[in-house]
């Protein structure tokens, strides 16, 4: 299958045994529990010397052919889904964070994942360290031997901000430390994160894969990639099953048991299902977001636009380099004020005024009062966030309809 193009493999990847109706899609294996032939086989799988299900909550059928299908289109050496992109993040944090520890991370961050960090681990005494991880000598100031990650989003949202991760890459080899990608905003199809070297590559399938905002999940993509020998979590870990191995043989074996997020399988099935097509919905949907982040900057009414893809914004370059030209469907850009953001958004007839992001259907939203209302103006200082600022994640419809929207809604 590997010589084939994503488009085939996504579409044809076989199952781990076949079905005995030799049905020509996945079935949703509704259950939580499987039974046994003996107690010997019992043991057998409970020990882990055989891979039989036992338990939904660890694995099951349905699911696990949707992890099959995201290994085999990205590479990837193990794949565990689970049922948010928050799940996905906490899952693998909690796999490598302890008291005493800190994170390298930016200010710009997705706001429960911010809460996450701040609130929840830290909690448990795991510090987090913001900088500017566009800034390689600050980053590399942050980093020390407690360091357990260097962890960013490939695009922030809303900023839209992009770092270099090649460079974060180095940092985080010299010191040791894995680099943690967390790459919703685009998708497999054009991104390789492996090749830029994301050890952990988190998504939260929620978005372009779920097809069509059908439920929430969230993947953890371990690429092999990490030496985990010196980790202190994963020491032992390493010792017993190889360094390569240890973070994904962690994950499996103790930490999304024991947390319990597990994704349930008729979550997988739609996913499976949305991700047959997120290739081409994607096409789609960037190339109306590129063409309409050209027209809003012709627009009198609209201070600026903000899309990485536009020539002329400042991370041009590195986006096109690590995303290609069309680096995701969601835009963003600033009207006069507040008061401005707000009677656009009621007048809207066709964009629906929601969160989320890749829905087939465009939406907007205001992200300082929505997102990030509950936050201080201290904080969303800091995290730059503007009450200025208007997000748009494009969907399939024409840029001609979502062009009359805007231009009538605007003041
Ligand atoms: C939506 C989102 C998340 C959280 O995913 P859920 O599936 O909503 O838990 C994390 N990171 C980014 C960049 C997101 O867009």
């Amino acid at each position: 299958m590997e010589d084939f193009s994503f488009e085939a493999r996504v579409l044809n990847t076989p199952y781990e045994k076949a079905d005995v109706y030799h049905s020509l899609s996945m079935p949703v294996y509704n259950t939580a529990a499987y039974e046994f032939d003996s107690a010997e086989d019992m043991e057998a799988a409970f020990c882990g010397r055989t891979t039989d299900h036992a338990y939904s909550r660890i694995t099951n059928p349905t699911v696990q052919y949707f992890e099959d299908r995201i290994r085999m289109i990205t590479g990837a050496m193990g794949v565990t889904a689970l049922n948010s992109g928050m799940a996905a993040i906490s899952n693998t944090l909690m796999a490598i964070a302890y008291s005493g520890a800190n994170i390298v991370t930016s200010r710009h961050l997705f706001g429960n994942t911010y809460s996450f960090l701040l609130n929840t681990l830290g909690a448990f005494g795991v510090e987090t360290r913001f900088c500017d991880l566009t800034n390689p000598a600050e980053v590399r100031k942050h980093v020390d031997q407690n360091t357990c990650a260097i962890f960013l989003e490939v695009i922030t949202n809303p900023q839209m901000e992009v770092a270099d991760l090649k460079a974060l890459s180095t940092i985080g080899k010299e010191a040791g430390v894995p680099l943690i990608a967390d790459t919703t905003v685009v998708p497999f199809n054009i991104f390789k994160a492996v090749t830029f070297g994301v050890d952990i590559e988190i998504v939260s399938s929620t978005k372009y894969i779920s097809g069509g905002a059908t439920s929430t999940g969230g993947l953890i993509l371990d690429y092999g990639t990490f030496d985990w020998s010196n980790s202190a979590r994963l020491k032992d870990v390493s010792a017993l099953v190889g360094s390569q191995k240890a973070f994904t043989f962690k994950m499996r074996k103790e930490i999304h048991r024991n947390l319990g997020a597990y994704m349930t399988p008729q979550v997988a099935y739609m996913q499976t299902l949305g991700i047959e097509t997120m290739s081409i919905r994607f096409e789609r949907q960037a190339a109306t977001c590129l063409e309409l982040a050209k027209e809003l900057q012709e627009l009198e009414n609209i201070e600026s636009v903000n899309y990485t893809g536009l020539p002329g914004n400042p991370y041009y370059d590195i986006s096109t380099s690590q995303f290609g030209p069309l680096p995701g469907a969601m835009l963003t850009f600033n009207l006069a004020s507040r008061e401005a953001c707000f009677a656009f958004m009621n007048k809207l007839k066709l964009i629906r005024r929601a969160t989320n992001l890749f829905d087939n259907k465009t939406l907007a939203i205001h992200p300082a009062s929505t997102i990030y209302g509950t936050f201080t103006e201290q904080q969303r200082v800091a995290m730059d966030v503007d009450s200025k600022t208007i997000r748009l994640s494009v969907g399939l419809e024409t840029v001609n309809d979502l062009l009359t929207d805007i231009k009538q809604a605007l003041p």
